[in-house]
């Protein structure tokens, strides 16, 4: 029987490599060799235990790789065949029960959190469930993507968080042809927003970051759509906005991680009537600033995102392909086996440094 590996996070800040048997695969599931896995908020709050599990399981949730093994009913359903290169939808869909039927399959009945790519038992066999690994089981409920041919696989892991800055910042807020949006944190999602914005048509968008751990990404926003880059540190964002739209926002998106101040300034941002999509957690629950009465005055919407769904991955994928923005050229680090933990502690700011805008394991790698 051959030989898998993977890493297995048995507790916080426990990633231990561990071999699995690989499954035999039947008419119903498949096998995945994973060639990279994208690396977000969640990979290293999962690792420090701000987000914990019940059981030992190999993390990683945004996989690109190439359908190794499956089935003919498997095929059928998931509409791929042997060979070809896929990314991994994050949840996984019956696709009959009621919520599924709706289109709400992060609600599918018998899935959910239990069967989500990157957070099942590592013990219950086979095992393979995260993107941290040489091989990702495919159970018969997964949703897969077709990955176009020009794509590599290390880009192609962006279909995450530019599948989720196309629904956070285009398809929630129903951002218009002409509308002034601004968005409020500088990492990978929101480059990905601002670019999400620009390509439905946005008349100008501002992108805010915080001091000096945002001055590259800042620099970088240009390219990808941002008219304006302002950091909050040292610069007004209303005044800004103002000075270089001569408007305020009609659409603000928040994707910060841990900037209490954030949602005042999504609030003055906003224009009378405007919108406001809540994409990034506090961790706590102060708002300094916050004065809820302008929700009231100003007749602001406000929307929370958690999620992304297959239709705006879709469309990720065929804007990666499009080229239109530097999304090859990001400036990131490739792990492999033997220095994923180090990377994983630098985007926790555990370890001194920068942490690189876009982190990413692929587990044939070597270079880092
Ligand atoms: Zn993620
Ligand atoms: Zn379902």
């Amino acid at each position: 029987m051959s030989i898998a590996s993977g890493l297995v996070l048995t507790e916080p800040r426990s990633l231990e490599r561990r071999s699995f048997d690989l499954p035999e695969v039947d008419a119903d599931d498949g096998l995945l060799r994973v060639e990279a896995c994208g690396l977000c908020g969640t990979d290293h709050e999962q690792y420090t235990g701000h987000i914990t599990n019940r059981h030992a399981f190999i993390p990683g949730h945004e996989v690109v790789g190439v359908v190794e093994e499956l089935g003919d009913a498997a095929a059928e359903r998931w509409g791929v065949s042997a060979g070809q290169r896929v990314a991994v939808e994050v949840f996984l869909s019956c696709r009959n029960c009621d919520q599924c039927r709706a289109g709400l399959y992060r609600r599918c009945e018998r899935n959910g959190l239990a069967t989500m790519v990157g957070f099942t038992d590592a013990d219950t066999p086979p095992g393979l469930g995260g993107g941290y690994a040489s091989h990702l089981y495919l159970r018969p409920d997964s949703m897969l993507m077709a990955v176009p041919d020009e794509l590599d696989p290390v880009t192609a892991t962006l279909f995450n968080p530019l599948g989720a800055g196309i629904r956070w910042a285009v398809e929630i807020p129903d951002t218009q042809p002409g509308d002034v949006v601004a968005i409020l944190g500088p990492g990978v999602r929101g480059l990905c927003a601002a670019a999400a914005a620009k390509e439905a048509g946005a008349g100008f968008v501002m992108i805010t970051g915080l001091g000096e751990r945002d001055t590259e990404r800042l620099a970088l926003a240009p390219a990808f759509g941002a008219d304006l880059a302002v950091d909050v540190s040292t610069d007004d964002p209303n005044r800004a906005l103002r000075d270089a739209a001569g408007a305020k926002a009609d659409v603000v998106i928040d994707v910060t991680a841990k900037a209490p101040a954030a949602l005042a300034q999504a609030v003055q941002l906003a224009r009378p009537g405007g919108t406001i999509v809540l994409a990034g957690t506090r961790g706590s629950p102060e708002t300094p600033g916050f004065d809820p009465d302008h929700i009231v005055y100003k007749e602001l919407r406000i929307f929370g995102a958690l999620g992304v769904d297959v239709t705006a991955y879709r469309k990720a994928l065929d804007l990666l392909v499009s080229g239109r923005y530097p999304f090859t050229d990001l400036p990131r680090q490739v792990a492999d086996f033997d220095s994923l933990e180090p990377l994983i502690q630098t985007l926790a700011g555990e370890r001194p440094g920068t942490p690189p805008v876009h982190g990413v394991f692929a587990p044939g790698s070597a270079d880092s």
